[in-house]
């Protein structure tokens, strides 16, 4: 098959287009054909080696996939060759305490497509038949990329470990990126109100229509009090938080008193300093998640259909093209979700 790999780390000139050995499948494992597989900031870690694929290089990127079922392993039921289908980007072990906890997102062998295992920067993937499920027939390819990791993180984040409820106030980091782009949207679902930030003029009108009410250039306003300015002084509610470094620690100054901030990734640095006076005097809450569930996921798509949750793609390139891909990820020009399609 053709993939787009790297060899070595650095920059997007490291992926090349080339010949690659076909995955192989065994006994409950499904080969898919891959049709649209979308972009994320993990594999940029993955890339320049902040985050070294643990597997070793050469290594195919990739942890967001629809396509179609191409073949399955023994003991296999319920996937039919030709089938749509959208991968459930997370491996876990389901026999250690925090699997059987039910709390698979935390399993001590946890591991992702893309990452620990080759993804979708390919024609063809392998995962276990339990990851792959049947993609609505109202959702789209490129459509459905954007749902597995993006939308389902955000989901869990702000439903699960925030418990957002209607009427209270979000901060969303980088409303270009797939997980802002997915937060406001999700916010404004459970009736919250959201204030944003983007790094440009030309994103503000996308964040507006996206359900933000109050758009911050980070780069010429300071986020925080025009945070403070937003709320009458107050601050929010709950934090949405993905960049980590400054982002992080003045992320915590933009809360209310029990206010949450919820930490889904550290696409500019895995470091962030914390003032603990603000954590311990105003009963602060600092929440880490990772994913979701199988059944949120289920409950994102079903929200899709119903054209509640709208998946926000910028740009889909052909998967030859995926250095181009990556640079415009890289160069933060996305509004949304970049996709690979073949
Ligand atoms: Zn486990």
């Amino acid at each position: 098959m053709k993939a787009a790999l790297f060899r070595e780390h650095g920059g997007a000139e490291k992926i090349l287009y080339e010949d690659y050995r076909d995955p192989t499948i065994g006994a409950g494992e499904a080969l898919i054909r891959v049709r649209a597989c979308a972009l994320n900031q993990v594999d940029m870690l993955l890339l320049d080696g902040r985050f070294p694929p643990p597997e070793g290089l050469p290594h195919v990127n990739g942890c967001e996939v629809t396509g179609t079922v191409e073949a399955t392993g023994a003991g296999v039921t319920g996937l039919a060759r030709g089938q749509r289908v959208i991968i459930f980007p997370g491996f876990a072990c389901g026999r250690c305490e925090y699997c059987l906890l039910g709390e698979r997102t935390v399993c001590v062998r946890y591991g992702y497509l893309g990452a620990h295992k080759d993804g979708g920067y390919a024609e063809l993937v392998q995962a276990p038949a339990a990851n792959v499920l049947p993609l609505p027939e109202a959702i789209g390819f490129e459509a459905g990329a954007a749902v597995p990791l993006a939308m389902l993180t955000s989901w869990h984040a702000l439903v699960a470990q925030a418990e957002l409820r209607p009427g209270q106030t979000v901060l969303v980091q980088a409303a270009g990126s797939g997980v802002g782009s997915a937060a406001i949207q999700i916010a404004r679902l459970c009736g919250a109100r959201v204030i944003t930030t983007v790094g440009s003029d030309d994103k503000v009108e996308f964040a507006k229509a996206l359900g933000a009410e109050h758009v911050v250039n980070y780069r010429t306003q300071d986020f925080v009090e025009e945070t403070k300015k937003w709320t009458g002084k107050r601050g929010v509610d709950v934090v949405v938080e993905h960049i980590g470094g400054d982002t992080f620690e003045r992320s915590v100054y933009a809360l209310t008193r029990l206010g949450k901030l919820v930490t889904i990734g550290s696409h500019d640095t895995h470091w962030g300093r914390l003032d603990l006076r603000h954590v311990y005097s105003k009963n602060l809450r600092i929440l880490g998640t990772n994913l979701g569930s199988i059944v949120e996921l289920k409950t994102v798509l079903d929200h899709v259909v119903r054209g509640q949750l709208r998946p926000v793609v910028d740009r889909a390139f052909p998967l030859k093209d995926a250095r181009a891909a990556v640079q415009h990820v890289l160069d933060r020009k996305n509004k949304g979700k970049v996709l690979l399609v073949s």
